[in-house]
This record gives C-alpha cells, structure tokens and sequence, in this order.
C-alpha cells in the first residue's frame, strides 16, 4: 500500500501551467503576479489592505515592527504554538509572555489573559491551533478594554470563520501562513492584512531593505527594514490555490467528521473540539492515552510508519525548548500545554486524502493502542 503522509499540498497542472509561465516570462522575482496575488487576497478578506511576504514569520517581524514594539515591552501569547510565534517577540527584545491553555480548545485560555497584563503589556498574539480561532469576541473586548494590540498568528486560520466572517476579514493586524503545510500554499509565503491603508507604506518599505523609490529612479532609506518580498513564482501558486480553498475547506471538514465517526475513544484517545461552525480544520489531532500504553509517543509514531502512515507531533509546548528554560520558564509553569504537547498526534489530513485513508488510519490507531496497553 502507499505510504500515506501526514499532509500533502493540492498541485494541480493550471498550478504547473502558471509557474512554467512566469519562468517563461523573464521576470521571476517580485513583480504582477504579486500584485494581482495582493489584489484577490483583499477581495477575499472583505477590502481590507493585504500584502504577502516570503513567510508567515516575516509577516509577524514586521507587524511587531508597526506595532512599535520595544525591548521591555511584553506580548502575551501561548506555549503551545509553533515556535515562530515566540521567537519573533523574543527577536524585537520584548518579553513573550505565556499563559496556560484551554484544554479543550488547545487554544489560549482567555480567562487567563487580563490576570498576565501589566504596564508593559502591549499587545496580544493569539493561535489558532489547527486552525480552530480563539474567541474572537472575548479576545478584541479584552484588547479593547486594556488598549492593547492584537497580532492575530493566523497562521494555520486560511479558510476558518468567526461569528461568520473569515479570519482575516476583521481584526486588528493578521498574519497567514502559506507554507508548504498550510491549508493554502504558495511553497513558502504569507501574507499580512492590514487595518489601515495609511500604513501600507511603512509595510512596504520593512517589507523590503526601507527603500522608497521616486518616479525620477531616486530613491531614499529613511529605516533599515529587512527582505521580506514573495517572488511572482510563489504568486501564481497563491492565485490557483485561492480559487480552491472552500472546497479544500469542505474536503477537510469532511475528512474530519469521518474521523471522530471511526475514532473509538473508549482506548482513551483525546479527540480535538469537534468544531465544525469555525474551523478550518487545517489538522486532526489526538492526544495518546500515554500513561495508559507500554509505549512512547516515538514508538507509536515508529509503528505508524511501519504500517505505512505519516504522522506528525504540533508541537512540544515551547516554553521546555532549552533557549526558553534559559530563560527561566521550566516544567509545570503551563500543565495543560505541556500534557498535549506530550500526547499529541497530527494524523492524516489533507484535501486529497480519501474517506477510505481516514478508515485505514482510525484502524492502525486502534491496533496500536490496544496491542500496547496495560
Ligand atoms: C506555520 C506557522 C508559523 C510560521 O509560518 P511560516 O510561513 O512558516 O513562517 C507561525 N505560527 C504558526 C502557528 C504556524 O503554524
């Protein structure tokens, strides 16, 4: 049987066709695909000013850039993230700031927010793990009231929904992942949707070396920004990807449902929120039943790829990566992140995935759990 991965992006030869073009086209670097890129992004975020980067994490740098943000200053976000989310605030100086999560969301629990600010406090970064949003209403009333800003990492959010209106759409700045993984790719990329039109020109020049460029072919740096620009290449894979995305959406949901139908959660498999109003389902994770197995979360994921299944772990709760634990967090500072960064599995989850694959893992889970309990 084929190996089935963990998650594969949807290629489809209109995708192939376009990058042959722009290779074809003699101008392979920033250029029209990424305005037009630029262009169906906003539309579909509702008008509101968008523009992409080389990656996600870029996105966040120069958000924390327009932010203003200082060394000192504080940023309360989760542990249980990528660890981008984290090393960016780290990068500026500022202080990340975590707090516990909800176990039933894996999300940040909010209640715990307005007890973490402090004078320093400036904004809020929330997740949204596998592209379930955080209470979008609890968290902008609590950024209200505080004055704080919020720097949604939305990164795993393409195609997810709050209230009814694309993450995205509303909100203060909102930052999306087109990674190779991401519910929408363009190989590497993300994009940054503003809240304000006057700072496109701030963006623009972070986004690239703070270069301003007049008509008579001057041009003046005024601040050192970084290289951030997508290339036209990454563009036109954007632009095909966008036109699927709400079927990619209803594929994942489908996939999913079809998941907790098969799970057998009487072997004590934790099963995410079955979330299907909001979420973009961008992953199906359990958490093991690990005090209950003779086993390892590496044996487990070994037998997964002995029967010919990818799975993945998203992720280790961040604050025990050596560089955080030098910087004084330590075990049990954040038990709930820590128990799912523990037990968590990223199972099979991606458009092109059949309900046939779903069976074939629920199957595979259920005989290694119970071959391997006590
Ligand atoms: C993927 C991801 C990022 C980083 O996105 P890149 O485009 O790879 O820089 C940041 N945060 C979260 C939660 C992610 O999943």
């Amino acid at each position: 049987m084929d190996f089935l991965p963990f998650t594969r992006p949807t290629i489809d030869e209109a995708t192939i066709a376009d990058v042959g073009d722009v290779l074809r086209s003699g101008w392979i670097t920033s250029g029209p695909k990424v305005k037009a890129f630029e262009a169906a992004l906003s539309e579909y975020f509702g008008g509101r000013p968008v523009r992409v980067l080389n990656s996600a994490t870029g996105g966040m740098e120069v958000a924390l850039r327009l932010i203003d943000l200082q060394p000192g200053d504080e940023v309360i976000t989760t542990p249980l993230s990528w660890v981008a989310t984290g090393n960016v605030i780290l990068n500026t100086g500022a202080k990340p700031v975590f707090v516990d999560i909800d176990p039933i969301t894996r999300n940040i629990d909010l209640n715990l927010v307005e007890p973490a600010i402090t004078p320093a406090t400036k904004a809020i970064m929330p997740v949204d793990l596998a592209g379930l949003p955080v209470d979008r209403d609890k968290l902008y009333d609590i950024a209200h009231r505080h004055n704080l800003r919020v720097i949604e990492d939305a990164a795993q959010s393409m195609g997810a929904t709050w209230g009814g209106r694309r993450v995205g759409s509303f909100g203060d700045l909102i930052s999306i992942s087109f990674h190779a993984n991401k519910n929408l790719t363009t190989s590497e990329g993300g994009c940054l949707v503003l809240n304000d039109e006057a700072q496109i020109p701030l963006f623009e020049k972070l986004r690239l070396q703070g270069v301003v460029r007049f008509p008579d072919g001057n041009m003046d740096v005024d601040l050192a920004g970084g290289k951030y620009n997508l290339t036209d290449i990454a563009a036109v894979i954007g632009l095909n990807q966008l036109k699927h995305i709400d079927a990619f959406t209803s594929k994942r949901k489908q996939l999913a449902q079809h998941y907790f139908d098969k799970l057998d959660t009487s072997l004590g498999l934790g099963l995410p929120l079955a979330d299907f109003e909001h979420s973009n389902w961008h992953m199906f994770q359990i958490t093991l039943p690990l005090n209950r197995l003779t086993i390892n979360r590496g044996d487990f994921i070994q037998a997964m790829h002995t029967k010919g299944i990818g799975v993945g772990v998203h992720y280790p709760a961040m604050h025990l990566f050596t560089l955080y634990r030098q910087l004084g967090w330590q075990e049990g500072d954040f038990p709930h992140a820590e128990q799912v960064g523990r037990e968590t599995i990223t199972l099979p989850l991606f458009p092109l995935m059949e309900i046939t694959n779903v069976e074939r893992v629920c199957e595979a889970v259920h005989e290694i759990v119970s071959a391997n309990l006590h």
